[in-house]
C-alpha cells in the first residue's frame, strides 16, 4: 500500500531529526513491502522567509490531501521580534487548528537505560515511568479572543465547549482502556469556570466508563505529583495551556526533551506527527540533536494513522538497542566525549532494524 506523507521540516534542527525519521521509514517501506511518498511542503520560519507567511495555504492544501504529516519543529531568534499572528508559532498553531488536530497524545516514557539521565531520585523511577498526556489541542486560552493596548493592557479569553470536552475526554478514556485504566482528569477548577465546565463534562463522561479508574487533580497540585510520585499516572487528560506545560515537565523526568515523540489527531485516522522539543536553534547545523524524539515520532505515525503495529513496534525496538548498546547523542550523554551525533545516531537504528 502506498502512504501519502506531507513532511514539514521546519526550522533549526527540523530538516536534520526529520531526515533521520524519513530514512526510518524508507527502511520499514523496504522491509515490510510499503510504499511512503513524501510531499515537502513549507511552515514556519522558513515559509515567512520564502512566502511572506508562516502557513501558506499550499501547506494546508498538501497536508490535507495526505495520509499523515511528518513534521520537525518551527521557529528561531530570527523570527522573534514579528508581530504574533507572523511569527512561526502561529504556523504551528494554525496547521493544528487548520487540519481538525484536537488531540495531542504525548507519551512520557524513561528508557531503562536512561535513568541516570532523569533528575528524579531511583525510588522516585522505581520499575519505570510511562505516562501519556493527552492534551487539547485547538481550544482554550490560545484560541479565544486576544486583546492589547499598547503597553498598558492585554488579554486572553480561555473558552472551552461541551463538545470540545467531550471529544478530547473521549480520546483519554479509549487510550486509559489500551494502558493501566487509569485516568487524572487536570484542571483549576477551584478558581476557573471554564475548570469547572471540563470537570463537571468528564466526571458526566466518566459512567460510561466505570471500567476506568478517576481521579481529579488541580493543576499545581499535577505539577508537584509529576515529580514526587509520577507513578500514579497512567493518563493525564487536560486542556492545552494546562498541558503544554504539564507534558514538557513530563518529558524532562524521562531525561531529555530529545526523546519524546507527539501524534496530534482529530476525528479520523489522519494524524500529524512531531517531536514535543522545539528547533533548538543553539545546537542546529551542527549535527548533535538527537533524532529518537523524531523517528518514535515515525513509530506513532505507523501505529495510529496506518495500523502497522508490527512495524511501529521494530521501530522502538531499534531505537531501545541502540540505548542498550550504550549509544548516546550529547543530551542523554553521562559523558559527552564518547557521544554520537545525528546522523549517526541514525545509522545505528537503521542497522538495528535489519
Ligand atoms: P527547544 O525545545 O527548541 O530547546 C530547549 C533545549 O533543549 C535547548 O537547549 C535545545 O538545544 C535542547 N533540545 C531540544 N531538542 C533537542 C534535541 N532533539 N536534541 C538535543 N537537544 C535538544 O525549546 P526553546 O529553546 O524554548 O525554543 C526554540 C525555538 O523552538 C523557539 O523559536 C520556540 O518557539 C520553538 N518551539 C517550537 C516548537 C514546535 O515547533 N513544536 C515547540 C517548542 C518550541
Amino acid at each position: 500500500m502506498n502512504y501519502k506523507i506531507a513532511v514539514i521540516k521546519g526550522d533549526g534542527i527540523g530538516p536534520e531529526i526529520v531526515s533521520e525519521a524519513m530514512k526510518v521509514l524508507d527502511f520499514i517501506g523496504e522491509k515490510y513491502n510499503h510504499s511512503f511518498s513524501y510531499t515537502e511542503v513549507l511552515a514556519g520560519g522558513i515559509a515567512i522567509d520564502e512566502c511572506n507567511t508562516p502557513l501558506p495555504q499550499k501547506t494546508i492544501d498538501v497536508c490535507k490531501a495526505s495520509d499523515a504529516v511528518l513534521l520537525g519543529a518551527m521557529g528561531g531568534p530570527k523570527w522573534d521580534n514579528l508581530p504574533g499572528d507572523k511569527r512561526p508559532e502561529a504556523g504551528l498553531l494554525g496547521i493544528r487548528k487548520a487540519l481538525g488536530l484536537f488531540a495531542n497524545l504525548r507519551p512520557a516514557i524513561l528508557f531503562e537505560e536512561l535513568r541516570a539521565a532523569s533528575p528524579l531520585k531511583s525510588e522516585i523511577i522505581g520499575e519505570g515511568l510511562d505516562l501519556l498526556v493527552v492534551r487539547e489541542l485547538t481550544g482554550d486560552v490560545y484560541f479565544g479572543e486576544k486583546k492589547r493596548d499598547g503597553d498598558e493592557y492585554a488579554s486572553d479569553l480561555m473558552n472551552y465547549s461541551r463538545p470540545e470536552v467531550e471529544r478530547i475526554a473521549k480520546v483519554a478514556f479509549e487510550s486509559a482502556r489500551k494502558r493501566d485504566k487509569k485516568v487524572t482528569c487536570v484542571d483549576k477548577a477551584n478558581v476557573l469556570e471554564t475548570s469547572r465546565l471540563w470537570r463537571k463534562i468528564v466526571m458526566d463522561m466518566a459512567k460510561q466508563y466505570e471500567d476506568i479508574e478517576m481521579d481529579y487533580l488541580y493543576v499545581d497540585n499535577a505539577a508537584m505529583q509529576l515529580v514526587v510520585n509520577p507513578k500514579q499516572f497512567d493518563v493525564i487528560l487536560t486542556g492545552n495551556l494546562f498541558g503544554d506545560i504539564l507534558s514538557d515537565e513530563a518529558s524532562m523526568l524521562t531525561g531529555s526533551i530529545g526523546m519524546l515523540p507527539s501524534a496530534s489527531l482529530g476525528d479520523s485516522s489522519f494524524g500529524m506527527y512531531e517531536p514535543i522539543h522545539g528547533s533548538a536553534p543553539d545546537i542546529a547545523n551542527q549535527d548533535i540533536a538527537n533524532p529518537i524524539a523524531t523517528i518514535m515520532s515515525v513509530a506513532m505515525m505507523l501505529r495510529y494513522s496506518f495500523g502497522l503495529e508490527k512495524e511501529a513496534l521494530d521501530v522502538e525496538k531499534a531505537v531501545q538497542k541502540a540505548l542498550a548498546d550504550g549509544y548516546r547523542t550529547a543530551d542523554i550523554a553521562t559523558d559527552t566525549k564518547t557521544s554520537i551525533g545525528c546522523v549517526e545516531m541514525g545509522k545505528v537504528i537503521l542497522e538495528n532494524l535489519k
